[in-house]
């Protein structure tokens, strides 16, 4: 007997439900990857993604090699596909494991109702979350809005959780003829800006494991004190890993619990809620598929954002030139590193909704197309939590206040020399607002900043209080 396993975010061996209950049924595995981005659309992986998305898939298929059998990979129509391979393999069983953005959701709904009006048997599992998106609920049955509200429902419940399943170390394979290799999918810049992206990271199973052992065994007991700092390599750097599914949510929650095994830290509880923020941005997507283009809070349709053409000012913030040191550090590093900072992120989410008044979207686009973490989920949460129209949004009148949040988390201004290197030999106590030093010179080529913070502020809370009612 042969048994499909389609791979599509839960790209690693270990603790991976399809893959488990697939070589329990003992049939011989077909693993397979289909490249399909029209069927994300319209958020189809951006240009970081699929670079990151090489690598893996390339790791994947050596892991596999190393286990006795290979990664098949297609393109085009998934559901024509798996038609096919079902039908040259003889193959009678497909295994997958849950995705949660809308476009997947729809898919896969479809796919598995035309397979099994096929005869053939369908699972899917869930290998990405903690806890399914519909398993929490409000006392009224509702979806959870306020994140606090949430977590006191979910985290009582992590000790319930099934244990990480393992692989063995031998795979019985199926083989099918054909199949694209890697390259063929494209996936690499034709210009190579990836270079600093190559530099940061090791997609891949093995490199999510040696960055989650790493961060437990040196990062997690200052966790909680220091992840706000930019300045410091203070958070667990696991965001690509986990959005590609290099490493499970219960393997990294059983890692965590082991690092510390005698003394509940803090750092080990601090840790363990962003995970459950990564949860409710699934919950939160689940239950709102809306809301990747559209504000959950609908007063903010008629927000009165700055009027366009925003191509000059949005192309200031995408290159890190608005002049604003910790903005510029932020996008700088984004765009050499295809990452950036939370705290860095609401401040340049922030800067770019409420100072210059541009609409989030514009943003949460720019993101997807340069993070290597870029997760439908969390995007969203993310840029409507900033920009004060989501769920649990800070207040809409909470501006951040860059040159003040550079002064708290960036004191020795470490962070913004490094990515702001013209910068670099101006005194602290002015790095973060260098405008203020009466001797441009010291500047050197530094822009002045874009906008007025006081007045531009004042401006966003006008237009706040303009739909407020
Ligand atoms: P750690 O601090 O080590 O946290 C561990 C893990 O918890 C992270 O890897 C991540 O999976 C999860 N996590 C932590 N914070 C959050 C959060 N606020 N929301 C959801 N999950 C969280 N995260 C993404 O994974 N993809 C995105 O596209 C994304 N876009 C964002 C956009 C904006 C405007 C903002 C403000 C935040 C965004 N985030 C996103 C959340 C957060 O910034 C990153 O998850 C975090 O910086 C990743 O770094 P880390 O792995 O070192 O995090």
């Amino acid at each position: 007997d042969t048994a499909i396993v389609w791979f599509r975010r839960d790209l690693r061996l270990d603790d991976n439900p399809a893959l488990s209950a697939a070589l329990h049924s003992g049939a011989r595995i077909l693993p397979v990857y289909i490249h399909a981005p029209a069927e994300e659309a319209p958020w189809a992986p951006g240009a970081a993604s699929r670079w990151w998305l090489h690598h893996s898939l390339t790791a994947l298929d050596a892991a596999l090699r190393a286990r006795g059998t290979r990664l098949w990979i297609g393109q085009g129509e998934s559901l024509a596909q798996l038609r096919r391979l079902a039908k040259h393999s003889g193959a009678r069983a497909i295994y997958w494991n849950r995705l949660y953005d809308p476009a997947t959701r729809t898919r896969d709904t479809e796919i598995k109702q035309q397979l099994r009006a096929a005869g053939l048997d369908c699972a899917s599992h869930n290998g990405a979350l903690l806890f399914e998106p519909w398993e929490a609920a409000t006392g009224s049955g509702g979806p959870y809005k306020v994140f606090s509200a949430f977590w006191r429902h979910c985290a009582p419940r992590l000790t319930d959780l099934p244990a990480a399943c393992t692989t063995p170390a031998q795979i019985p394979g199926a083989e099918v003829e054909g199949g694209d290799t890697v390259d063929a999918l494209g996936l690499l810049p034709r210009i190579r800006w990836d270079q600093g992206l190559a530099e940061a990271w090791t997609p891949g199973e093995q490199g999510a494991r040696m960055a989650a052992e790493q961060f437990l065994a040196d990062r997690l007991s200052d966790y909680g004190e220091l992840r706000d700092h930019p300045d410091r390599p203070a958070t667990s750097r696991l965001s690509p890993h986990l959005h590609f599914g290099e490493i499970g949510p219960r393997r990294l929650l059983a890692l965590t619990r082991a690092a510390l095994p005698t003394s509940p830290d803090t750092g080990e509880d601090a840790f363990v809620r962003e995970l459950g923020w990564r949860e409710f941005a699934h919950h939160l997507l689940y239950h709102f598929p809306h809301t990747p283009e559209h504000p959950l809070d609908a007063r903010f349709a008629d927000y009165p954002w700055r009027e366009p053409p925003h191509d000059e000012l949005l192309e200031r913030w995408q290159q890190g030139r608005t002049g604003i040191p910790l903005v510029d550090a932020g996008m700088r590093e984004l765009w050499h590193t295809g990452w950036m900072h939370n705290r860095v992120r609401m401040v340049v989410a922030s800067f770019l909704t409420k100072n210059l008044r541009l609409p989030w979207q514009l943003g949460a686009r720019w993101f997807w197309d340069t993070l290597v973490d870029a997760d439908l989920a969390s995007n969203t949460l993310g840029w409507q939590w900033t920009a004060g129209c989501g769920a649990d949004a800070a207040p809409y009148f909470r501006v951040f206040n860059p040159v003040r949040q550079g002064e708290r988390f960036d004191p020795s201004g470490t962070y913004v020399r490094r990515w702001c290197p013209e910068l670099a030999r101006l005194p602290d106590k002015v790095l973060q607002q260098p405008w203020t030093v009466s001797n441009g010179l010291a500047r050197g080529h530094y822009p002045a900043p874009m906008v007025d913070l006081a007045q531009s502020r004042r401006e966003a809370l006008a237009g706040w209080e303009e739909i407020k009612s």
